[in-house]
């Protein structure tokens, strides 16, 4: 899930392409690299690790030209040596391209051109591309009348293909333009004042122009100085939407913050205000849903959901679930992404298929949705990102007004997805007569206290940094919860293991005397949510449960860490460290836990020394498998 980048136009390109990298780097960091050509000679810097690594390489060896292509690599075929960084050129050096995504049948092509004498320099299943378009270019230069074109050697290339892949290619044969591709991962054009631009992300190039459109799948570009032309893989022509960006460029930026991730977890109140704005109805109690092709009759006829999901949009899928369930009384099932595909899921035109997404291009959720929509289901996409593969192959949309998310750790992304959730089962409670209009007034009249009560809970950030400094030495954690609390433990671990490093795990509460209590010894941190709403009986009832599994693990020896709702006696006087959250109904408290939860792990992460922003292994959205 790489990051490409390519600028034709007017201003110096190294810095447009390094900077369009800076943007990217959450997409992977493996290594980066860039290429440009002058007066038809092509340079190519390239290094391991982050970017500053490869700015160091130019400061040594500097490098100008009048075009060029970038890109920051995560590798899935090959080592994240220098030799396998992108761009990678064939071996005449006629052709260079970046690429992401993953060329599944790169082995038969390497064979069929190593036996015509192309010789490999790589591990990478990117190689092939440049080698193929290479010699597609040879090819009609020999033979044709007209001069060889980059496009059409690129075109006939990408019908050899197998696969999914964002690619742009340079070249010294046919100079002056860039040609890009797509088929799966995400390529958005930006158009300036004679200058264009190529990148797998609208933040890479929005501080140049915000007049942009995504190339479709099935779609090549060619960017020269003059302009931008669009063909299918066929060489028909095609058109393009043009949209003007208007969210703040800023957003995407620190903003004064150390880390993008302190800085998405304060955005959190502004993420649920934006997610509902325009669609509750506080005097009705009623939910508006625009984006949506699934008629009112549909959404009665269900028989059943399918939650699809992976990573932290599980955990919010999970909590979807119990709130669904409850509201609207529909069985729901969530599944990770990546097991539902494979499993033949029972699947008819009766189900209503869910899939959570940040970007809207995560390869397995994608997949399941592909699957589900091709048993006959209807589907719907909760995602954060306008008009990428997700909410475009879907019969819905609910988007989440998150912003750019540039952490790798979801934060406000996921208190943005259980808003849309909570919206939604709002929604299908009403419409399925589950829901009666004073409850659904309550919940939504509760919905819109959320983001101050948020901020309170923002406001208390030093409570949490003493408790990590309490904890960050500790070699594992607990985290445990029932009902809708129970994801926001997975949660918890899971931001706990990401950006700090530490073992931890999720468990419902009561799950603690199968088997995970054997865990408990001296000292371990056993983060309990024991919080409650005190206006219903089903939620004193798992309290109260709670308290007992804190009882369990405290007389084994854990330091309890209990999160809370104001006005608690019972846990207080029993935890040994105490986090007070604002009152509210046991749907929205899910989203107030995570954010204290959250700021530990940050500190924590902070704390041990971690790149918390850019975990080690890991990458933003995963568009490969
Ligand atoms: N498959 C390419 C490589 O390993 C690109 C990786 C990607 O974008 O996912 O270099």
């Amino acid at each position: 899930m790489s990051g490409i980048i390519g600028y034709i136009g007017n201003k110096r390109v190294v810095p447009v392409l390094i900077e369009g990298l800076h943007r990217l780097q959450y997409r992977g960091y493996d290594s980066a690299g860039l290429a440009v050509i002058k007066e038809g000679k092509l340079e190519v810097r390239r290094a391991t690790g982050k970017l500053r690594n490869l700015e160091e390489v130019i400061r040594q060896h500097p490098l100008d030209g009048s075009y060029g292509i970038g890109h920051t690599r995560w590798a899935t075929h090959g080592a994240p040596t220098v030799e396998n960084a992108h761009p990678l050129s064939d071996c005449h050096g006629a052709v260079v391209v970046v690429h992401n995504g993953i060329i599944e049948n790169y082995e038969d092509l390497k064979r069929e051109l190593a036996a015509e004498g192309h010789v490999f320099a790589t591990a990478t299943d990117t190689e092939v591309i440049a080698h193929l378009a290479e010699k597609y270019l040879a090819a009609s230069s020999e033979n044709g009348s007209r001069p060889a074109a980059l496009e059409d050697a690129v075109r006939a290339t990408v019908h050899r293909l197998k696969g999914a892949f964002a690619l742009a290619v340079i070249s010294t044969k046919d100079s002056n333009k860039i040609v890009a591709a797509r088929q799966g991962p995400p390529v958005v054009i930006g158009l300036g004042k004679e200058e264009y631009f190529i990148a797998s992300d609208v933040p890479a190039i929005v501080y140049h122009t915000r007049d942009i459109f995504f190339l479709a799948d099935g779609n090549i570009a060619v960017l020269t100085p003059e302009g931008v032309r669009l063909t299918d893989f066929k060489g028909f022509p095609v058109n393009r939407r043009v949209q003007h960006v208007t969210w703040d460029p800023i957003l995407a930026e620190k903003g004064g913050f150390r880390h993008f991730m302190l800085k998405e977890i304060y955005e959190q109140p502004r993420a649920v205000r934006d997610t509902m704005l325009g669609r509750i109805f506080p005097e009705t109690g009623q939910v508006l849903l625009d984006e949506m092709e699934i008629s009112e009759d549909d959404f009665r006829s269900f028989h059943e959901i399918k939650l699809v999901a992976a990573g932290t949009s599980r955990h919010a899928a999970l909590a979807g679930k119990v709130l669904i369930e409850k509201l609207a009384r529909v069985p729901v099932e969530v599944d990770y992404a990546s097991e539902f595909r494979y499993r033949d899921p029972i699947v008819d035109p009766r189900t209503l298929t869910i899939v959570v997404t940040q970007s809207g291009e995560t390869a397995d959720t994608l997949a399941g949705q592909r699957e589900a929509e091709a048993k006959g289901s209807r589907t719907l996409a909760i995602c954060n990102v306008h008009g990428s593969m997700a909410p475009r192959e879907a019969h819905g949309a609910i988007y989440t007004h998150a912003g750019p998310e540039i952490a790798v750790g979801s934060t406000k992304t996921f208190s943005a997805q259980m808003t849309a959730l909570y919206m939604f089962a709002c929604y299908l409670g009403q419409l399925r007569g589950q829901l009666p209009r004073a409850g659904a007034q309550k919940l939504i009249a509760d919905l819109t206290q959320l983001p101050k009560q948020l901020e309170a809970v923002l406001q208390r950030d030093d409570e949490f940094e003493d408790l990590a400094r309490h904890f960050y030495r500790s070699a594992d954690f607990l985290f445990l919860g029932r009902g809708v609390h129970f994801p926001i433990a997975l949660e918890g671990a899971l931001k706990m293991k990401k950006v700090s490093y530490i073992h931890a795990e999720g468990h419902p509460a009561g799950e603690m005397k199968h088997g995970p209590s054997a865990l408990i010894q001296d000292g371990l941190p056993v983060v309990a949510i024991a919080t409650c709403d005190w206006d219903s009986d089903d939620s004193k009832v798992r309290y109260e449960r709670t308290i007992s599994n804190i009882e369990e693990a405290k007389a084994r020896g854990a330091t309890i860490i209990a999160l809370v709702t104001e006005g608690d006696h019972e846990v207080k006087s029993m935890a040994h460290h105490v986090i007070e959250l604002p009152h509210t109904n046991e749907y929205l408290s899910a989203v107030l836990e995570v954010v204290p939860l959250q700021l530990l792990a940050y500190h924590v992460g902070v704390l041990r020394g971690c790149d918390v922003d850019e975990p080690r292994n890991l990458a933003k959205s995963v568009t490969v498998e």
